[in-house]
């Protein structure tokens, strides 16, 4: 299919995240999901890894699925922290084999418990992307942390880790945000320091309260007390909630576009509702 720089280079690309489901109730609501999202043409669509381990094998099978079955372009997450090289090496070694065109190279985070890496193991998402360009023809995608990442000793340090890392990749994705300000001064940071590789804003609408304030504290940002009163005063109706979370992300999808973002990865957590609704608003389909 299409390496991800060329869809990019095409205009704003819409994108969707999904992650990788871990029983069959999951599998039924990523099915109905992917129904409703498909017809909107996104320009690709991605599946998360476990880096613990959970959710490891349905990666590729969900790839296979999006491309083979709705005929979108569709872009595996990997890991590399819990692995062993030789394993990483199978792997990638697969997808090249299934034909697969891109790839979000990550590091992960080990599983709660456990902080020794295999030995010879990957430490940095940057090895594995260094690994996957001598491996193989794919695009690579890395993440970005526009806010740095919670790990960073300092804040200097953690730009010069991310940039060295985006220079290498073809593209980055942002860890999601709520003030266009934070991208817009990250994307200036990069430029810099001479880096140009697209970078997309991956946009989480906040719709629940408890799921955003929880994935926040875990990446360290602060989950805007404006955004969670909006919440609040909607009351306990979910459409209601969904409508307040759409109306923010909205605007903020449109003031990253009006920076000059190249696309659009909205992180959908498998529900279909308020990604189809933000993206019919901002009429992103670029295909
Ligand atoms: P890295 O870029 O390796 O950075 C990790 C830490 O190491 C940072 O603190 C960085 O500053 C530091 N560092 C980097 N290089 C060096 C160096 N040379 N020396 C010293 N320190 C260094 N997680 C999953 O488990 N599965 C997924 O599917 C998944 N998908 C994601 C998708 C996106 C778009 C994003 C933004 C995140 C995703 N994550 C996923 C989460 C990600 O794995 C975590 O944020 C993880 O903690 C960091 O991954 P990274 O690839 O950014 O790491």
């Amino acid at each position: 299919m299409t390496r991800i720089p060329q869809l990019l280079a095409a205009g704003p690309a819409l994108s969707f995240e999904f992650s990788a489901p871990r029983d069959p109730d999951g599998v039924r609501r990523l099915e109905r999901t992917l129904r409703r999202l498909a017809p909107l043409q996104p320009a690709f669509m991605s599946v998360t890894y476990g880096a613990g381990g959970a959710t490891r094998g349905p990666t590729r099978e969900w790839v296979a699925r999006i491309r083979n079955a709705f005929g979108v372009e569709a872009m595996p997450h990997l890991t590399c922290v819990a692995h062993t090289r030789d394993e990483v090496g199978a792997i990638v070694d697969q997808y090249a084999a299934d034909g697969i065109d891109n790839l979000l190279a990550l590091r992960g985070d080990l599983p709660q418990g456990s902080d020794e890496l295999p030995s010879g193991a990957f430490r940095y998402a940057r090895e594995l992307a260094a690994f996957v360009r001598e491996r193989t023809a794919m695009a690579i995608g890395v993440a970005a942390h526009p806010q740095g990442h919670p790990l960073a000793v300092s804040e200097a340090a953690d730009r010069e880790h991310q940039a060295a890392k985006i220079a290498a990749a073809d593209f980055a994705i942002t860890q999601f945000f709520f003030d266009a300000a934070h991208y817009e001064r990250f994307t200036e940071q990069m430029a810099a320091r001479g880096v140009h590789t697209p970078i997309i804003p991956g946009l989480m609408p906040p719709t629940n309260i408890n799921g955003i304030a929880r994935m926040s504290a875990l990446n360290g940002l602060e989950f805007p007390v404006s955004i969670r009163e909006r919440l609040e005063a909607a009351g306990e109706n979910p459409a209601a909630r969904r409508a307040v979370g759409v109306e923010f992300a909205v605007a903020l999808a449109q003031n990253l576009l009006n920076a000059g973002a190249p696309g659009l990865h909205i992180y959908t957590m498998n529900y279909s509702a308020a990604p189809q609704e933000i993206a019919q608003a901002i009429g992103l389909n670029p295909n």
